[in-house]
């Protein structure tokens, strides 16, 4: 073969990084995967100085002086840590439904024979605070004993406001405890567990704090630490009676996932070292290159954010919806083998109609161009109807800011 830079062999070797804009796990930083780089230690003596650092660090990203309580598992076992303390089954919860994530933490409350009442939503919208204020003062009797939202719904990109739902509690003047799922969103927009009286915030390591997946966090109230010393629910693992034995102090059940806490704590330094008001203009900055982008190709006449109302857009994660007949598992697979870009597909009600662009963590403005490229290109070669660069409206924005 005689091949020449204009008659190039084909070749499917990958070289170069791949570009992971899912909402998590995120990209890890070097100095996260480093600070993994080492030998396991006494888990009682020896790494005691990490576990109260990490705890120490994630106070600070939680914006708490209360308690923070690290398990060895997903989002899914801090959801569970933040159900079986504070609830008994047959207590009943209330659950602003705003999308795929909102929907499922009552499937799991549901499982521990926990009452799950839902304020039924628009997947397109956020949650509607008189919506919850409704409910709460129609509730005179007190049965609902804790309201349970979600800050950023990964499937829908839509940010609630958290804020606004603490003081519709308060307008109710109900005594529900306060918890919030804040997975995709922690460290990449501003959540306030004292000053928005949070009881449990639930968040992972492998979001917007750049850690490995494996971390399950919850911010605990004094509040819900008490509820927790009176709940049947049964529990071990997850048990605040035990772990807060002494109320002042986290207890790790077992051994501690050294690893994990370490790449999480490098994670949570390198948040910290930014800044938390560096960080959130960071993600609003970038976020917002990637909503240009997209309303850009949306001019083309196929594609919708999921979000209708452009103020609720979050800055951890874009949903585009996809026109009916178009499957967005051809965009996600060329996108990857192409293109090297890989992003994400729909979830619950979206399955099959929507793709997603994490952008949260360790981001910066060429990353997200790249990938923003890469998606372009896809739908250039896959002929999804676009209006041809978008990237370019992201550069615009980007260089503007
Ligand atoms: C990712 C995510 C979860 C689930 O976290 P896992 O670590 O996958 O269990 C829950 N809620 C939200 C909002 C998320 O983004």
């Amino acid at each position: 073969m005689n091949y020449s830079p204009l008659n190039p062999p084909k070749t499917t070797v990958k070289r170069g990084r791949q570009f992971l804009q899912v909402p998590g796990p995120t990209n890890i930083p070097d100095r996260v995967l480093n600070a993994m780089h080492r030998p396991a230690m006494d888990v009682y003596k020896g790494f005691t100085p990490a576990k109260e650092e990490a705890i120490h660090l994630a106070r600070q990203i939680f914006q708490t002086e209360q308690q923070v309580a690290i398990y060895a598992s997903s989002g899914h076992g801090a959801w569970e840590a933040a159900l079986v303390n504070v609830l008994n089954p047959g207590e009943k919860v209330l659950i602003p439904v705003a999308g795929n994530f909102s929907k499922n933490w009552g499937v799991m409350a549901r499982a521990h024979n926990i009452e799950v009442e839902e304020v039924e939503g628009d997947w397109r919208k956020p949650v509607d605070p008189a919506a919850v204020e409704e409910r709460l003062r129609a509730d005179t009797n007190h049965e609902i004993k804790a309201v349970a939202m979600v800050q950023v719904d990964t499937a829908t990109g839509i940010w609630s406001d958290v804020e606004a739902v603490r003081k519709a509690i308060d307008a109710a003047n109900h005594p529900a405890l306060f918890l919030v799922d804040v997975i995709a969103c922690l460290a990449t927009t501003d959540f306030q567990v004292d000053n928005w009286g949070v009881d449990v915030g639930v968040a992972g390591s492998q979001k917007g704090l750049m850690g490995p997946p494996g971390l399950g966090l919850c911010s605990v109230s004094e509040k819900a630490i008490d509820k927790a010393m009176t709940v049947d629910t049964p529990r071990h693992y997850f048990s605040w009676k035990r772990a807060f034995a002494d109320r002042s102090k986290f207890r790790f059940s077992g051994t501690a996932p050294e690893h994990a806490i370490w790449g999480t704590i490098e994670g949570m330094r390198m948040v910290l070292e930014e800044g938390l008001d560096q960080v959130f203009a960071r993600h609003h900055r970038l976020a917002e290159a990637v909503r240009r982008c997209v309303a850009h190709w949306a001019e083309g006449g196929a594609l919708e954010f999921v979000g209708v109302d452009p103020d609720f857009r979050s800055n951890a994660v874009t949903s585009v919806l996809v026109p009916e007949n178009f499957d967005p598992d051809l965009l996600l697979k060329t996108a990857d083998l192409r293109y090297d870009t890989v992003i994400a597909q729909g979830l619950g009600k979206f399955e099959g109609r929507t793709f997603r662009i994490g952008h949260m963590g360790e981001l910066n403005p060429p990353m997200i161009l790249g990938a923003l490229a890469g998606i372009e290109m896809a739908m250039q070669t896959v002929g999804l109807a676009h209006k041809p660069g978008g990237v370019q409206a992201a550069m615009d924005y980007i260089a503007k800011t």
